[in-house]
């Protein structure tokens, strides 16, 4: 790492001790905007890169709620505003164990990145709670997410902040935390993206985030001279993400032979079938978290428990479950096996050590900023849909988010070209999400 570089990192992590993930996604940021940076007197004269590492505001609540059995539970929520520049704060909401402020700065900070690379006008955000929904009954989770609007309201608004789903968090909670949002402050807005269709929902969003990245991953096959057709696509996770990639990606032609959860992996020699693919959403409300009876329910499917998809030889690799899923260790299994293509569909799906080895080994790799962008696109378009009353068809809404990926993939090869053709699209999603907001906050000053 550059010196320079290194005594902005060392600053960073004196002042926000614990957060690793956080520092993961700043570095990645800092390492390739750094020459851009550099060589804009007017983003060093505002201190924009020193600017965009606080959040501008970060919420921080106590969830009281009763369980079924009448037991008083307290869990932390959070809100973290990191910046408005080029819109309101924008950003899903994470229900997980594992969120801690940390997780959610880093989610906040990808997300601004992420926001300003769409094309639509959203700054970045993201919020949650470290409640697992893991075998929580009905009751408990609507009882859950009222007591998290109850104070999240006074913090959020339709030209303010907007939240959305994220891990944990599904059309069922949207609904709960609308409801609430609309009792308490009395207005029927679009505070909320990925609500239901009868109450102001976008078509399409539910399955915007997978196909979307589908969309994203043609254009980098395209590029490239290949075709994703008859390519074997190993996918991790079985949530809504998942999904939609599953989904696409059989649409398209390409065969998904595996996926997993934590519990371990699916292998489908044959590639997932129609029924296979709406399954993984019975698996995902069952609340249980494993992917384990899929392999029950159909036959040609093995399943090999605390196995990752990535231990199953394929073309191209998606991960789509959570942080720091794919490690290097798992970045050689792959490479040993043949994948030439990785396309983060989960926020930082890879360890900054599985980039730097498939950077290395010179194989497709985009991260999720660009990929996964096709999610809160179409909650910026359900944002418009909303302030216009109006809905769009889904043919109306496919064809934008389609625009929008393009435009995404657009913007990495321009920035992200090498010398020797190649697309960097870690650099070049970096730097095209990275002007637009640095622009928009010189002009701004110092606020
Ligand atoms: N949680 C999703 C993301 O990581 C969607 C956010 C949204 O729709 O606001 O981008």
């Amino acid at each position: 790492m550059r010196a320079e570089i290194k005594e902005f990192m060392d600053a960073l992590k004196a002042k926000t001790v614990g957060e690793p993930e956080f520092h993961q996604a700043v570095e990645e940021v800092i390492e390739t905007v750094w020459d851009t940076y550099q060589a804009n007197p007017k983003y060093k004269a505002n201190k924009i890169l020193e600017k965009m590492v606080v959040p501008e505001r970060v919420i921080k609540f106590r969830v009281p709620w009763v369980d079924d059995k009448g037991e008083v539970q307290i869990n932390v929520g959070y809100r973290v505003q990191f910046n408005s520049a080029i819109g309101p704060y924008k950003g899903g909401l994470r229900f997980h164990p594992s969120v801690t402020e940390g997780q959610l700065k880093f989610l906040g900070f990808e997300q601004t990145f992420k926001n300003s690379l769409t094309t639509l006008p959203m700054g970045g955000g993201k919020g949650g709670a470290d409640f697992d929904p893991t075998g929580k009954s009905d009751n408990e989770v609507m009882r859950f997410c009222q007591s998290f609007m109850t104070e999240l309201c006074k913090h959020i608004g339709a030209d303010t902040d907007v939240p959305a789903g994220d891990v944990g968090v599904g059309g069922r909670e949207i609904g709960y935390l609308f409801g609430q949002y609309k009792r308490i402050r009395n207005e029927f807005v679009g505070v909320l993206t990925g609500k239901n269709r009868e109450f102001g929902g976008s078509r399409i969003r539910p399955e915007a985030t997978g196909y979307g990245a589908l969309y994203f991953v043609q254009h980098v096959l395209h590029h490239a001279g290949k075709d994703i057709k008859g390519k074997t696509v190993a996918i991790s996770g079985f949530g809504n993400v998942a999904w939609g990639a599953a989904k696409k990606a059989t649409e398209l032609g390409a065969k998904v032979i595996a996926v997993s959860g934590p519990d371990g992996v699916c292998h489908i020699p044959a590639g997932m079938n129609a029924e296979m693919i709406e399954y993984m959403l019975e698996l995902r409300a069952s609340n249980k978290n494993i992917v384990a009876p899929m392999a029950d329910k159909f036959s040609g499917v093995t399943f090999t428990p605390g196995k990752k998809a990535w231990s199953i030889k394929c073309d191209i690799a998606l991960p789509c479950a959570f942080q720091n899923e794919l490690n290097e260790n798992d970045a050689k299994e792959l490479l040993a096996n043949g994948t030439w293509c990785c396309c983060e569909v989960s926020n930082m799906g890879c360890t900054a050590e599985a980039i730097h080895t498939f950077q290395a080994a010179g194989i497709l790799f985009a991260p999720g900023k660009a990929v996964n962008a096709g999610g809160v696109s179409v909650s910026g378009l359900e944002m418009s849909q909303n302030s216009e009353r109006y809905s769009w068809t889904a043919e109306e809404v496919d064809q934008k988010l389609g625009q929008i990926m393009k435009d995404i993939h657009d913007t990495c090869v321009e920035f992200g070209k090498q010398p020797d053709g190649r697309i960097d699209y870690v650099k070049g999603a970096n730097i095209g999400g990275f002007i637009k907001v640095a622009e928009a906050m010189c002009a701004q000053g110092h606020v």
